[in-house]
């Protein structure tokens, strides 16, 4: 038996990239997350070959102080929490300082930032500082993602084909599209434009631009408020539904998040109105005190543990209910219902 030894950075960054960057769309969701946080109102997604040759994106946010930029590559290094404490009260979509350094262990990557004076640039190979200079002074954040898992061929070898990859981009790109639909994101793959927001806040609008005109024609207003939630977004009369649970967003304080018992909530509030095996078309976003949330649990943070989960259904599943009732959907409860 070899001895304990503790491994050095470059090594458990990359063993850390392992849960992290799964795969093109991961990398693009942490990317888009970091511009988020850096409340960006305009967000462009590039990427070509499904992200597999490159993932470029550019945002307008508060940018990175120069002296920080080789500091924002290190392991647990973050500008979101300080103590203990800010780790029960999370407000940024990122926290665990490890999308950087996770992305850069596996791929070339090349960041511009400034925080609108004098910008500077780095680039790294395989978690390495090859090269860093002076940058644009545009405030704002350029990442550029490429060779791509070029040093990890298991997973190299995982991915699938271009389209496949292409499409899970898309999903995140959507996602954050209606979370946010005060941010205007345009998403570019292989020189063509798939969706383009405009970030005036109107989330039908994106609802439109997600799944079309017609879907978003059908789609009723939801909103409704408790002690500890408010609730607001859309879902589609009960004649629109689908085969797959995948058209129910939740969204938790900006998070997407998938939860089996609240997307059972949601389909509670159509009641009997949904046929067997279909299911309903909602986006919804949901406002809490971050207190109730712990969404270090899941290094992707796509699962979170909620304090407060019956509750919670319980509201999702009234505000339902009470929409479709202000549109004679369902019937007016007679005592208990
Ligand atoms: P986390 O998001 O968990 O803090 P990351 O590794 O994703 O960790 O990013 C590290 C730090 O780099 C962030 O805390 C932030 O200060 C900075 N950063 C990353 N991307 C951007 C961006 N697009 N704009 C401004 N700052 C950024
Ligand atoms: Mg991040």
């Amino acid at each position: 038996m070899a001895h304990i030894q503790q491994l050095d950075a470059t090594l458990s960054n990359k063993i850390a990239a392992g849960e992290v960057v799964e795969r093109p769309a991961s990398i693009v969701k942490e990317l888009v997350e970091n511009a988020i946080d850096a409340e960006s109102t305009h967000i462009l997604v590039e990427i070509e070959e499904g992200g597999l040759q490159s993932i470029r994106i550019v945002d307008n946010g508060i940018g990175i102080a120069a002296e920080e930029i080789g500091l924002a590559f290190a392991r647990h290094a973050t500008s979101k929490i300080q103590s203990d404490r800010d780790l029960f009260t999370i407000r940024t979509l990122g926290f665990r300082g490890e999308a950087l350094p996770s992305i850069a262990s596996v791929a070339r990557v090349e960041l511009q930032s400034s925080t609108g004076g004098a910008g500077a640039g780095i680039v790294l190979e395989g978690g390495k500082e090859v090269k860093r200079g002076p940058a644009e002074a545009r405030r704002g954040t350029t990442i550029c993602v490429t060779d791509l898992f070029y040093n990890t061929p298991a997973r190299l070898k995982y991915l699938k084909t271009v389209s496949t990859e292409a499409g899970h981009i898309s999903d995140v790109i959507n996602r954050m599209a209606l979370a946010y639909p005060g941010i205007s994101f345009q998403y570019v793959s292989d020189g063509k434009t798939i969706l383009q927001t405009s970030g005036n806040g109107d989330l039908r609008q994106v609802i439109a631009q997600v799944y079309g005109r017609n879907t978003a024609h059908e789609m009723i207003k939801i909103d409704g408020t408790s002690l500890d939630y408010e609730i607001t977004g859309y879902i589609a009369r009960p004649m629109l539904t689908r085969a797959s649970r995948q058209y129910m967003s939740l969204f938790i304080n900006g998070r997407y998040i998938r939860n089996f018992k609240l997307a059972q909530a949601i389909q509670q509030g159509f009641h009997t109105l949904l046929p067997i095996g279909r299911y309903p078309i909602a986006v919804i976003q949901l406002k809490m005190d971050p207190i109730l949330i712990d969404v270090n649990v899941h290094p992707a943070k796509l699962e979170v543990r909620l304090s407060k989960e019956e509750a919670l259904s319980e509201v999702i599943t009234t505000s339902i209910k009470q929409a479709l009732r202000a549109e004679a959907l369902i019937p007016e409860p007679t005592k208990q219902s």
